[in-house]
């Protein structure tokens, strides 16, 4: 298939990479002007998006996707699909796909979870919102780049499927550090409290996967100093979009809220972005009563 892939990044420069290895011809595009060996170089956008069958974009947000599909939508072939799988907000994901749709093109969003880790193996899952012709084209595609694609219903269910989600992990995480910092408090050993929750009631991924107690439960970042992982600034961005979401469908989501407020200030106050989130066990075994 031939391929235009916008925006190669930590995560788009290795999926590009598997499409490559996979035998596509993916011509790349990236304003930092990094393409990976294993593609074709444009020198735009529009290049990169002319001709292909299938234009995949992974860009950091909403208004930089916007201006990008402005730019290639008129430069694609008619019947060809746009792929964004890019984290963005749920309007500029639906506005994007109404535009594709004027034009002739098919459109998908379909945000990943996986993480750098997953781009690399070709093991992310793909949350998918878009027509079904559209996700029958992008299917082998998904086949290479991960190893999971739920087609979640029309344009924008991908971003929200994948931000309700989110905020699960963002409120199920800070319960779960918060319960810990008690339990030492209560001075409960952090290996019984995991036998002990891991396999009653107050068990999740959080827990039972990502345990975010060092030396407790599965490997984790938590045994590698909390290096990400999945950084405490991309579940604010996460979390910001869902509440974004909220707002707008006017849906009432106070945990949401409440995890937003407390990974913005671990993220902007607390300098902890770059840590991975389940961080907040430290942050709040650190802390005491105000
Ligand atoms: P990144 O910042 O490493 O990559 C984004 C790339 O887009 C950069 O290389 C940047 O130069 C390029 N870019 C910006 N504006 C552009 C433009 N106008 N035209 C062309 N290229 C442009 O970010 P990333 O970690 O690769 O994440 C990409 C997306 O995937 C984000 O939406 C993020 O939320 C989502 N995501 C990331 C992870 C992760 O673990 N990194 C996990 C799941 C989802």
């Amino acid at each position: 298939m031939k391929i235009g892939f916008i925006g190669l990044g930590n995560m788009g420069a290795p999926m590009a990479q598997n499409l490559a290895a996979a035998g596509h011809t993916v011509t790349g595009f990236d304003v930092a002007g990094t393409v990976p060996e294993a593609l074709s170089a444009a020198a735009s956008a529009a290049e990169a998006a002319s001709g292909a069958e299938v234009v995949i974009t992974m860009l950091p947000n909403g208004a930089i996707l916007r201006a990008v599909a402005a730019e290639i939508l008129p430069a694609m072939t008619k019947g060809a699909v746009l792929l964004d799988c890019s984290t963005v907000d749920v309007a500029s994901a639906r506005a994007v796909a109404a535009q594709a749709a004027e034009a002739g093109l098919g459109a998908l969003d379909a945000p990943v979870s996986g993480g750098t880790g997953g781009a690399s193996a070709g093991t992310l899952t793909f949350m998918v919102g878009g027509d079904e012709a559209a996700f029958a084209t992008a299917a082998p595609l998904f086949d290479i780049m991960g190893q999971k694609a739920v087609h979640c219903g029309a344009a924008g269910n991908g971003q929200a499927a994948k931000i309700c989600n989110n905020m699960i992990l963002g409120v199920t995480m800070i319960a779960t550090c918060e319960a810990f910092a008690l339990a030492d408090k209560l001075g409960l050993d952090r290996q019984a409290m995991f036998d002990v929750v891991s396999t009653s009631s107050g068990y999740s991924w959080s827990m039972n996967a990502y345990c975010p107690a060092p030396g407790v439960g599965p490997e984790s970042p938590a045994d590698r100093d909390y290096a990400p992982g999945f950084a405490a600034a991309l579940m604010l961005k996460d979390l910001r979009l869902s509440q974004q979401a909220a707002e707008d469908a006017e849906a009432d989501t106070p945990m949401g809220a409440a995890a937003t407020a407390l990974y913005g200030q671990f993220v902007e106050e607390e300098g902890a972005g770059d840590k991975d989130f389940s961080a907040m066990l430290p942050r709040f075994a650190g802390k005491g009563r105000d």
